[in-house]
């Protein structure tokens, strides 16, 4: 074992105590109100830093998931006999659950997500913002009355699923999973979520926090740690899972409508991109140029909305790219833990070495490493076996290379260019993605008139990468179907009753039908 790797082992030893988790045996699910241990096979987490062995649970299986959507089922009916106002007091007092936690759970992410401390804490208080949103619509969704052409009154009810199964990924673990929690306790249903099993503690340790602190039943949020065909098949397969919930790639997301669909059971996914960032030679270009920086080397590159495309104009391809190499090169690479960390390693060996085979055949197809391909120089030394790049950046790129048309999930950026509006907007739409995008230009009609045509979930103009939970999010094409956070999520929660009361003198007649 090696000094960073027992440092590592040190501190997560503490942030579990902190917990009452044993890190020899940590309870990684949290089922009916408590933690418990998983039955099935042993699955080692590692640390990112330095790929050694960091802690090992036990995978949740079939006993576990049946466990927890049994206690969802019951939790959901108390939940649903609470008046929609104290729902809503209690989402309120769930999302103060974090409060005084906020440094404990960013490490514990950073530990294990290997992303640098000071995002893991950004994303703790969207998670409260995401719970604090949500409470306030509990007692908002009111039914509608519709003006039929008969003697009825016709009204309608928003109805909650029921238990719901979700499924998310590794890159952002906290963020992801009370994104898709809120809205679903918001709509009156429980929640059976599963974490991927490469990050499954901060989950738990969120779910335990707002369920102790909003009082809310035992078992209304459930946490089940394990691997995808074991733990993840039990949850999507379910006969009592009413709705699917998919945040992750879109071969799984594909596993699940599929696994959704046998059972006729609705499904949204929130899959993969390879989104377009276009700069025209108008644009603001210290503005974008730090745009392009944030769209693709926040969290190591390994986000959804990722704009790992740059489409350059090509008159400021030459500019444009050198100055961007410079600022690139000079992203402070290094362990997630410090404050002065920028960029971390990548979540795990296997999508490390995906991304630098990517990285290898590119090259070999003919683009060229402007900066970047390799690890970072000056890691300290047991770092060097970690899943540490350098911000990468490829030009001579053309758009039908595997690079162009796939999505690395790593700090690596294409550069592209174009010549006029037609052929920005033909590349930008070039992919099977259809996740977000951004245009720099500062004549708002241009920038407008382009947004409006991209083939995308959302769009940002003279930007990149703000997402709010009030504002709909969801993708087209092989980014998913389906939307998350702001009414449109909430929505995605609640299926319709319609109800028809006959108003007429004698409902006989208005039926066409005598009594005998
Ligand atoms: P993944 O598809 O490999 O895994 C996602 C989850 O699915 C994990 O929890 C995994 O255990 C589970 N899973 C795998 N096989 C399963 C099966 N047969 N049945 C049930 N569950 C199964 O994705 P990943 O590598 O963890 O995450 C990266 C991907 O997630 C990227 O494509 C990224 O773009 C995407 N993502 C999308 C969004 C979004 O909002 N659109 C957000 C974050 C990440």
């Amino acid at each position: 074992m090696n000094a960073l790797n027992q440092q590592a082992r040190d501190r997560l030893v503490q942030l579990l105590d902190a917990y009452g988790l044993d890190p020899q045996q940590p309870g990684a699910n949290w089922v009916q109100g408590q933690f418990i241990a998983g039955e099935g096979e042993v699955i080692t987490l590692h640390d990112p830093v330095t790929n050694q062995p960091l802690l090992h649970y036990r995978d949740a299986g079939e006993a576990i998931v049946e466990r927890a959507i049994e206690a969802a089922q019951t939790a959901q009916q108390e939940w649903m006999a609470l008046s929609a106002s104290e729902r809503g007091r209690r989402m309120q007092a769930a999302s103060r659950g974090l409060d005084g936690h906020e440094e404990q759970l960013a490490r514990l992410e950073s530990l294990i997500a290997g992303k640098p401390v000071r995002d893991c804490r950004g994303e703790v208080d969207k998670v409260r913002e995401m719970f604090e949103y949500y409470a306030g619509w509990c007692d908002k969704q009111h039914g509608e009355v519709i003006d039929v052409p008969s003697s009825h009154l016709n009204y309608v009810q928003r109805v909650p699923y029921g238990v719901v199964g979700q499924i998310t990924p590794w890159n952002a673990p906290l963020f992801t999973c009370g994104w898709q929690l809120a809205p679903a306790l918001a709509a009156g249903n429980a929640a059976v979520l599963k974490p991927s099993e490469l990050t499954p503690l901060t989950s738990a340790v969120l779910a335990m926090l707002l369920e102790r602190s909003g009082r809310l039943p035992a078992g209304l949020i459930n946490i089940v740690n394990g691997l995808g065909h074991t733990t993840g098949s039990a949850l999507t397969t379910h006969p009592q899972i009413a709705k699917l919930v998919f945040v992750g790639s879109p071969d799984t997301g594909r596993l699940i409508a599929e696994a959704g669909a046998r059972r006729l059971v609705p499904s949204v996914l929130e899959l993969g991109g390879k989104s377009a960032n276009i700069v025209f030679h108008d644009a603001a270009l210290d503005d974008a140029i730090a745009g392009a920086q944030a769209a693709i080397f926040a969290a190591a590159g390994q986000s959804c909305v990722a704009g790992s495309r740059l489409l350059l104009q090509q008159d400021i391809e030459e500019t444009f790219c050198q100055r961007l190499a410079a600022a690139a090169a000079s992203i402070e690479v290094g362990l997630p833990g410090e404050e002065s960390t920028r960029m971390g390693p990548l979540q795990n060996a296997a999508q490390y070495q995906c991304v630098r085979r990517l990285i290898d055949a590119a090259v070999a197809e003919g683009a060229e490493l402007l900066t970047g391909g390799t690890p970072p120089k000056g890691l300290p030394g047991d770092a060097a076996e970690g899943n540490f790049l350098a911000p990468t950046i490829l030009t001579k790129v053309r758009p039908e290379m595997a690079i162009a048309q796939e999505e690395v999930f790593g700090p690596v950026l294409v550069v592209m260019t174009f010549a006029d509006e037609q052929e920005a907007i033909e590349l930008a739409n070039g992919t099977p993605f259809g996740l977000a995008g951004a245009v720099w230009s500062q004549d708002t009609g241009k920038a407008l008139r382009i947004a409006h045509q991209l083939r995308a979930g959302t769009v940002w103009v003279n930007g990149y990468k703000s997402i709010n939970v009030m504002s709909p999010f969801g993708g087209f094409g092989d980014s998913g179907y389906g939307r998350s956070s702001g009414l449109d999520g909430l929505r995605e929660y609640t299926t319709t009753r319609s109800v028809w009361v006959e108003t007429a003198a004698k409902a006989s007649a208005a039926m066409g039908y005598g009594n005998g």
